[in-house]
């Protein structure tokens, strides 16, 4: 009987989410398990890096890596596990975009340091200490990786061969790429694999959504009463629908909050942000340059609404800072 193909699963800067959605295949992941050789896996089984290094070059057929990469160390798995793979697969929003966490490139990694072991109320730290990169007590030798500066997906440090979108991915998507990628027929390397098309088209209130759209001022679904058959567009609603690819079923629409942008941009789309921007700004009721700005202004968070999963990947990638020095680290 030939060798079942070895499958590796590992996260990086990720939530847990994303190996939820390998539990959430519900009966088949025993078919898929039947079907692979899992030879790591560390959130389920008991292997250390130093069996991976063990193991030969391109011997693990696909592995399956989600979160970004803000550390050292998950420089050197992405690394590594790239070295040791066929197959790369970069798998949730994360990895794919760079994901919620790369939100934090709206800071420099000194401002986030400063916050977390400073100055946020729920912190008290008396001596001012930070992470050592390194430290010895009782000649015991302790290393612990270095904060990058920013965030990146995973394609910004190593080739990625193929993208599983989503926030997480819905069992659907990720079982359909498993099919995909163990059925033989690859797809074109770089591909996404979920549809390529916007997810309005696949969206059930698609037919309330207006040929032009209009705004005189944007609503959040946390104060509005939002009509459950209605385009949420349609009704003031930031919704990522016309920027954002098909293939999770419209599930937050489903359950009557907009899309938020998960899946990424289709092919054709450079910059997720700046697709449904021109989408909206075309749209404001008002030519008058205060009033555009009093709409806007309606929308309290820009780069969280229309970067929240994609800031790394985006045309912007990151904001540039002048640190304030009086306050810096390097001043404690
Ligand atoms: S893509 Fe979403 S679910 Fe997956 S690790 Fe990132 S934040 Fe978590
Ligand atoms: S904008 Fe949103 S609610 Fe409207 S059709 Fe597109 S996905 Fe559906």
């Amino acid at each position: 009987m030939p060798d079942k193909p070895k499958v590796a699963f590992y996260w990086c800067a990720s939530c847990g989410g994303c190996e939820e959605a390998v539990v959430d295949l519900a009966e088949a992941i025993l078919d898929v398990a039947a079907a692979v050789d899992i030879v790591f896996w560390p959130v389920a089984t008991d292997f250390k890096r130093k069996d991976v290094e063990a193991m030969a070059d391109r011997s693990i057929a696909a592995t399956f890596l989600n979160g970004a990469i803000r550390t050292s160390e998950q420089e050197e798995m992405a690394r590594l596990l790239r070295c040791k793979s066929q197959v790369l697969v970069a798998t949730g929003s994360c990895s794919h975009l760079g994901g919620i966490p790369g939100l934090a490139n709206l800071c420099t990694s000194e401002a986030i340091l400063r916050e977390v072991y400073f100055e946020s109320p729920s912190t008290t730290n008396p001596e001012r200490t930070l992470p050592e990169r390194e430290h010895t007590h009782n000649d015991h030798a302790v290393e612990l990786p270095a904060f990058c500066e920013t965030v990146r997906s995973l394609d910004q440090v190593v080739d990625v061969d193929f993208y599983i979108p989503g926030c997480p991915p819905t069992p659907r998507t990720f079982r359909n790429a498993l099919q995909t990628l163990l059925g033989g027929q690859l797809p074109p390397r770089g591909s996404v694999l979920a549809p390529d098309r916007a997810l309005c088209d696949e969206c059930p209130r698609k037919s309330s959504k207006p040929e032009k759209l209009t705004f005189a001022q944007f609503k959040r679904p946390t104060n509005t009463l939002i009509d459950e058959q209605q385009c949420l567009l349609a009704q003031g609603l930031v919704c990522m629908g016309p920027a954002t690819r098909a293939g999770c079923e419209a599930l937050c629409v489903q359950g009557n909050m907009p899309c938020t942008g998960c899946y990424g941009p289709t092919s054709r789309v450079r910059d997720q942000g700046a697709k449904i921007l021109s989408c909206i700004a075309s749209s404001i009721e008002s030519k008058e340059a205060t009033e555009i700005d009093q709409v806007l202004a309606t929308i309290p968070d820009p780069v969280g609404t229309f970067y929240r999963y994609g800031l790394p990947k985006s045309l912007l990638r990151k904001r540039r800072i002048q640190e304030v020095p009086h306050s810096s680290l390097a001043g404690r």
